[in-house]
């Protein structure tokens, strides 16, 4: 188990104060200035050997991203724009951050625009997040009277200053492109890439989408060094991570643990165990609504990061968002649900999304009932793979992907419920 001194977020569960005092009674904002002083090769090459890879979802190495951006400016600002729309069924991580311990994300904020020549970050939040942005803004005003956001921000020789942008509401608004055109007061819709946002991103300059996680633990890993950092969890899956547990544990909770944590150690030891214990646990999807959801047999020994859960399982660590389902869930309706979200949230720009999340959520609609017919699992199991790589946006991928995770491993309950209303054994269908 991850060990207190190694805890990057030391007030998760806002037992502390938040405030800048407190923030600097735990460490944070201690010789911000001197790391900048290191210059911005030193703090990108330190981020690569960290080997921390992005906490959005997508797991792309975060220093790697950051050398992405033009050193010198051809005359056109760079910009840092901080993902913390977290609208991620399931995920719960960055609200926790952003309530009660937003000084981590701020002055990873200004490290990170330094090493990227950015002058300006927007801070992209979540609509529903209320809460979030009256303690994110009043971190972020407290900055500024204390002279570490602004003219010579900490002292650095850097001017940095922090906008923080409330959104509507919408799931799309997640996807960077989306976001990055919400930001500039236009439709949530996402962009066709190229050009990558590093190139021309908010208003055409170049920018990099980081999520909160990935850039509040910037500060932390350049005080204690990449090392410390890489000490965590297997070769490329390094440091420590908030996983988010919700579902049928008997304790949900967010908890910073070593990444490549085994489930059954994450479940036990943060958890409670499984309700009704091990037997009594059916699925699991371990990375947030978009990624496959895995027998629960096969997830007891698994190992939680990006390339176990990838690569062994066929899901994704994603934003280690870790929703767990017994067996009194209705998996085929879980799924279906997941389904109806995909539908109501696709932006309808490209057809196989718009046409093709419909389409998968009606099928899934008649399979909770068990109407329908056996070929049509194949036929369903087609469409997804006609969605899945064909669209602008990873929003057609995340869509497709439940519903293959479920006709992957749960072929056998959607047969038999189908074949259970052919027959009228209705014990096997599932409830209204
Ligand atoms: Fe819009 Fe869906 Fe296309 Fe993404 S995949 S751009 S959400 S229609």
């Amino acid at each position: 188990m991850l060990k207190d001194q190694d805890r990057i977020f030391t007030n998760l569960y806002g037992m502390h104060e938040r405030s800048l005092k407190g923030a600097q009674a735990r460490g944070h904002w201690d010789g911000t200035s001197g790391i900048i002083d290191k210059g911005r090769d030193w703090i990108v090459q330190t981020m690569k050997d960290s080997g921390l890879r992005g906490r959005g979802g997508a797991g792309f190495p975060t220093g790697l991203k950051w050398s992405f951006m033009p050193k010198e400016s051809d005359g056109r600002p760079s910009y840092l724009v901080i993902n913390a729309d977290e609208s991620e069924p399931g995920t719960c991580k960055d609200r926790e951050i952003m309530r009660h311990d937003p000084h981590t994300l701020i002055e990873g904020a200004l490290i990170a625009s330094f090493a990227m020549n950015a002058h300006t970050c927007y801070i992209y939040l979540r609509g529903e997040y209320i809460r979030e942005r009256e303690a994110l803004q009043a971190a972020i005003d407290e900055c500024y009277d204390k002279g570490l956001l602004g003219k010579n921000a900490a002292g650095s020789g850097w001017d940095f200053d922090v906008f923080l942008h409330h959104g509507a509401g919408a799931y799309i608004c997640g996807e960077e492109t989306a976001l990055i055109e919400s930001l500039e007061g236009k439709k949530g819709m996402p962009r066709m890439k190229p050009p990558f946002p590093a190139g021309a991103g908010l208003y055409g300059c170049p920018t990099t989408v980081n999520n909160v996680e990935s850039i509040a633990v910037v500060p932390t890993i350049l005080r204690r060094g990449a090392d410390w950092f890489a000490g965590f969890g297997r070769p490329n899956n390094a440091g420590t991570k908030l996983f988010a547990i919700s579902g049928h544990v008997n304790n949900p909770c967010v908890v910073e643990e070593a990444m490549s944590i085994s489930f059954e150690e994450l479940i036990e030891k943060h958890c409670g165990g499984i309700r009704g214990g091990w037997d009594n646990l059916l699925a699991v999807i371990p990375g947030g609504s978009s990624v496959p959801c895995v027998r629960g047999e096969n997830m007891r020994d698994a190992i939680m990061d990006f390339d176990y859960l990838r690569g062994e399982l066929g899901s994704g660590l994603g934003t280690a968002a870790v929703i767990v389902m017994d067996k009194q869930t209705d998996i085929i309706k879980a799924i279906w649900r997941l389904a109806k979200f995909y539908k109501h949230e696709s932006c309808g720009q490209c057809t196989p999304c718009r046409e093709g999340t419909g389409w998968m959520m009606r099928v899934m609609e008649r399979l909770v009932k068990g109407e329908a017919d056996l070929e049509e699992i194949d036929m369903l199991w087609d469409v997804t793979k006609q969605v899945e790589g064909h669209t602008i946006c990873a929003l057609g991928d995340a869509a497709a992907w439940p519903i293959q995770g479920l006709i992957r491993n749960f072929r056998d309950e959607i047969e038999d419920r189908i074949k259970a209303q052919k027959t009228g054994r209705k014990s096997a269908i599932a409830a209204e």
